[in-house]
């Protein structure tokens, strides 16, 4: 008897960076448990993630790249536009997203012959129309949803921008059906069409918007970077309405424990900081002193806000690390910049372009975290029991907000109540004394910061214990690579709930 092949699994990620990175460190995460991965691609992306690709073959996982190429001509989207953050208006997305499954057929034909042949996909909710290509050549198809549970419950199950549609109130709070006993006074779980639906109720995505629900009602599970400890309640709701298997497999940045750290201190981007003198000043500092601020990879903050931030953080007397995208496309940012790092220099390091993230957090002096709470980066916090300052932008965001204030009390709101593209472009949404204030009560040596500090700790134990042997998101991915090895042609493509 020889042994049955290993489960072959194609990974297709959102091309964007908040969805390529855990995508990625799933991938390692399957080939190491045995599966083989097929990752999906395309030309500009591949050069970002070069150093891990160069790293996976040197280990010899059983991992291959496909490089699909990216129909920027064809969409109308300028050359070189294979990104989420590389689209150069906002106006854009939409186009971007028409571009995407335009790969739906090189994807097909790029799969159909490969040995050993694919049992399964898992793709970024945002690419509902790899449904099409899972079908025709008989794979089993999973949904992988990057944002968080939280989100998806509000948003995604019972359709509830329907429900939204009757408020007129953008604040006026609702109920979310399956979410009583939220508090210790038993009240349901509400929200207010401004913070839950997120990408869904904007005007130009109702076509996404329904492709999405329908690919992901029609697969065969669903795989959520998430820990059961993390939102037990949201991930519980999930599990009870959505008539499928579902499989917690976060916190994925938990999995990237690569000794190389060039390969690691990348994470999908190159860094634009020189790692030495990062460590080095890290090093020097105090244990939990240093402040982290940073807001992912798509936001980019408008000239005024920037200065506002930089007097908030200057007056807080805190040394911090902060990380600017685009500095150098305003003269004005760059000019003011060269004073104020002078200024600062004995406590602040700045970084223009991109951070090596996951290793700043990780490091015993950083002791807060400025964030738009994207889902990684709440999840990078929580991972390394990072207290946070809560800066929501949009999408998921102000939900994602609400888990880390509220259910973990891990954080404080910086107080933003209005998603970013309802500003003016040039508007300041926070004033420097919010961010001094704020940033004054998470860094304190207080009892209250220091019990939130505690809570970090704890929450960071619970997601170190579910990523190892024994742990909820340890024992779902072997559950999830045993559903891989299943036969394929055993396998009924679902085509409605
Ligand atoms: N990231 C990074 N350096 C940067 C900006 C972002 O390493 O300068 C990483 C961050 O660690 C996280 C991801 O990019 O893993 C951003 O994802 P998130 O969901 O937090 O936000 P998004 O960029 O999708 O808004």
């Amino acid at each position: 008897n020889t042994a049955p092949p290993p489960p072959h699994v194609v990974l297709v990620p959102l091309m964007a960076q908040g969805h390529i990175i855990p995508m990625l460190d799933m991938a390692r995460l399957l080939a190491e448990r045995g599966t083989f991965v097929t990752f999906i691609t395309t030309p500009v992306n591949a050069l970002r993630i070069k150093p891990i690709i160069v790293r996976v073959h040197e280990s010899n996982l059983p991992i291959d790249f496909i490089e699909l190429p990216f129909p920027c001509t064809e969409a109308g989207l300028p050359p070189g536009c294979e990104n989420c953050d590389l689209i150069p208006s906002n106006d854009l997305f939409p186009t971007f997203f028409s571009a995407l499954q335009l790969l739906a057929h090189r994807l097909e034909q790029r799969l159909k012959d490969l040995v050993p042949h694919p049992t399964c996909m898992i793709n970024d909710m945002f690419n509902p129309w790899t449904a099409n290509v899972a079908r025709s050549l008989n794979i089993r198809r999973l949904v992988f949803h990057g944002p968080s549970c939280i989100h998806i419950y509000c948003s995604h199950v019972f359709h509830l921008h329907k429900i939204y549609e009757t408020v007129t109130d953008e604040f006026e709070e609702i109920a979310v059906p399956g979410l009583t006993d939220y508090d210790d006074a038993g009240r349901s779980f509400k929200v207010c069409r401004m913070h839950a639906p997120g990408w869904f109720n904007w005007p130009g995505y109702e076509k996404l918007r329904e492709e999405v629900l329908h690919a992901e009602e029609a697969a065969d599970g669903v795989v959520i970077n998430t820990f059961d400890d993390v939102e037990p309640m949201f991930v519980e709701a999930y599990k009870k309405v959505v008539g499928k298997d579902v499989w917690t497999v976060g916190s994925l940045c938990l999995y990237d424990k690569d000794d190389d750290f060039s390969a690691r201190i990348v994470r999908g981007n190159k860094a634009a900081v020189d790692q030495e003198k990062l460590l080095c000043w890290l090093d020097s500092m105090e244990e939990n002193s240093v402040l982290y601020v940073s807001f992912g990879s798509l936001i980019r903050m408008n000239v005024g806000q920037i200065l506002e931030i930089g007097s908030g953080l200057q007056a807080s007397e805190v040394p911090f690390i902060w990380v600017i995208k685009d500095a150098e496309k305003c003269p004005k940012v760059e000019e003011w910049l060269e004073g104020f790092e002078r200024r600062m220099s004995f406590r602040s390091f700045v970084i223009k372009g991109w951070a090596p993230q996951a290793v700043i957090l990780s490091h015993k002096s950083v002791g807060g975290f400025v964030s738009h709470c994207g889902w990684n980066s709440t999840l990078e916090a929580v991972s390394n029991g990072v207290p946070m300052i809560t800066w929501p932008q949009f999408g998921d965001q102000f939900l994602n907000e609400r888990l880390v204030v509220e259910f973990l009390r891990i954080g404080i709101a910086i107080g933003v109540k209005i998603p970013v593209f309802n500003y003016g472009e040039d508007e300041i949404r926070v004033r420097r004394d919010d961010v001094e204030r704020t940033v004054r009560s998470l860094m304190n040596d207080g009892e209250v910061a220091e019990e939130r500090r505690i809570r970090a700790r704890e929450i960071k134990e619970k997601a170190i214990k579910s990523m190892e042997e024994g742990g909820s998101s340890y024992e779902n991915i072997t559950k999830l690579v045993e559903y891989m090895k299943q036969e394929p042609r055993k396998v009924v493509q679902r085509t409605k709930a």
